[in-house]
């Protein structure tokens, strides 16, 4: 087992400054695998003011540099796609192949993506007499959340640096490995020192003081929607500019005329892709009253697929939730829409057999529960899908639209324009048309309490950078 005891501060690994620790545990086997700091408000006090300190170089710096550097960096991330993998399924549990795919994959793609954009990016044009500029917007705190964590934070810093700002990153202490490994890859990458600098620490301690900096200008901020709040309002205080990308429980909405079996079939994958902890999953199924029962029968045959295993062996779809306190949330959340009358499809409460120790559930599917039941309305973060009748299509669109929530969503139907249509009537912030791709060029955040901001492609960009205007 590792003990690592240092911090990327100012361009190099410097001693903790205190003596407490975070324990990492591998959720397949509960077994601690390393321990980190647990970060102190004089670390981020010092993160930052390297952050500043860089700050006007970093500035200056003209396309070409940050170019060459992200692309290094870039190259960075492809060279250690292995060992980025095998990181995220030791410390978070995701199975080898997602991990390989998505956790490795993804990363490098929207590297990619934001080297193009910054490539053609106009950080200057003529409004009348006037030249407006895009400037860098100065020094960014990025607080990220243990899903999906190499990909949330090469989403913040990758554009951050691309604008010309300096970054501290405070990552989840539940994956403070990948963030650890993301700091080694910036280092091989040379880039002036300063620029970038991690923390790892607990939120109410190394998050708050870094989010409440009088030093950062901006935010970035991916997580749950409570802890978004007290961000957005210590931001507001600062009058700093912030970006909040939070929880979500998105509709995917089967239209009459869709491929049933194929909107439930990619419905489940959805849903149970990395042990259900995606924030952007399609955690509602609306399907026809009228096609309802042959929807619940094609999912629970499909569910049956989705047997939870060891996430090392490259066989398994689902392995283990993050977290004890994640599993036990989540066997509550079944336990509970058991309890408000729902009809168990598939999976349920309770381990799955013959995994006793690691921080499994079963992929569940659950039927019959009103809208306003908690199962319907909260955001579960585990392999769980709710599946709802609907009469007609404004029934539809009523309970599409009827949760706090607007992060994502889906439509299936006969042809697109019609799937469009309707997608243009969600509150949310992005629908997949017929089972569409992910873009990582397409701009990516909520509506309503899903977040502020957007992540991803010139939208992405935009969020690190300040507005200017020069009269002549
Ligand atoms: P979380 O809100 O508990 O933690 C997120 C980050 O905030 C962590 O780094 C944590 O240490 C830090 N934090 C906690 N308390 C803090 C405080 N008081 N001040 C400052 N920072 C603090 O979320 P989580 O459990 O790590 O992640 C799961 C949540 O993230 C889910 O709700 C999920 O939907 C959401 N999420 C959203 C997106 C998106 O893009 N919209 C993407 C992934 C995850």
């Amino acid at each position: 087992m590792e003990h690592y005891a240092d911090q990327y501060i100012g361009g190099g690994w410097r001693p903790a400054a205190g003596p407490d620790t975070i324990v990492v545990l591998n959720p397949a086997t509960e077994q601690p695998i390393a321990t980190v700091p647990a970060g102190t408000a004089a670390e981020v006090d010092a993160a930052v003011a390297a952050a500043r300190a860089a700050a006007p170089g970093w500035a200056a710096s003209s396309r070409e540099e940050r170019l060459a550097a992200l692309t290094r960096l870039r190259d960075g991330l492809a060279a250690h796609r292995a060992e980025i993998a095998a990181t995220v399924t030791a410390e978070l549990g995701t199975p080898a192949g997602f991990a390989d795919a998505v956790q490795a994959g993804t990363p490098i793609a929207v590297a990619s993506a934001y080297l193009d954009v910054l490539a053609d990016y106009a950080f200057h044009e003529k409004v009348g007499n006037s030249t407006v500029y895009a400037e860098p917007a100065g020094v960014v705190a990025a607080i990220t959340p243990w899903n999906y964590p190499l990909h949330l934070i090469v989403a913040k810093v990758v554009p951050a640096l691309a604008a010309g700002c300096t970054v501290v990153l405070k990552p989840s202490e539940e994956t403070p490995l990948i963030a650890r490994l993301f700091a080694r890859i910036v280092d091989g990458a040379g880039l002036p020192p300063g620029v970038f600098n991690l923390v790892t620490g607990l939120g109410p301690v190394v998050g708050a003081a870094l989010a409440a900096h009088p030093g950062v200008d901006v935010v970035s901020f991916t997580g749950s929607t409570a802890v978004g709040r007290a961000i957005g309002e210590s931001a507001g205080r600062g009058i700093k500019k912030v970006s909040l990308e939070l929880g979500g429980k998105s509709a995917s909405v089967v239209l009459p005329g869709a491929d049933l079996a194929r909107a439930v079939n990619v419905n489940l994958a959805n849903v149970f892709a990395n042990s259900g902890q995606t924030c952007t999953a399609w955690t509602r199924l609306l399907v026809h009253r009228d096609q309802y029962e042959e929807a619940l029968a094609i999912a629970a045959a499909s569910a049956a697929k989705y047997a939870p295993g060891d996430p090392a062996d490259p066989a398994t779809r689902v392995g283990p939730l993050v977290s004890a306190r994640q599993r036990e949330r989540v066997r509550e959340c079944i336990d509970g829409a058991l309890a408000d009358g729902a009809r168990l499809v598939a999976g349920g409460p309770g381990a799955p057999e013959g995994l006793e120790r690691g921080y499994y559930v079963r992929p569940t599917v659950l039927a019959d529960l009103p809208p306003d039941a908690r199962a319907v309305q909260e955001e579960i973060f585990g392999p769980v899908l709710v599946v709802l009748p609907y009469d007609d299509e404004e029934h539809a669109l009523a309970l599409a639209n009827g949760t706090e929530y607007g992060l994502a969503g889906a439509v299936w139907a006969g042809d697109e324009e019609s799937a469009a249509a309707f997608a243009r009537r969600m509150e949310t912030g992005q629908v997949d048309i017929n089972g569409g791709r992910f873009n990582p060029l397409a701009p990516f955040g909520g509506w309503k309490n899903s977040g502020v901001g957007r992540e991803l492609g010139r939208h992405g960009l935009e969020e690190f950078l300040q507005t200017k205007s020069l009269q002549f």
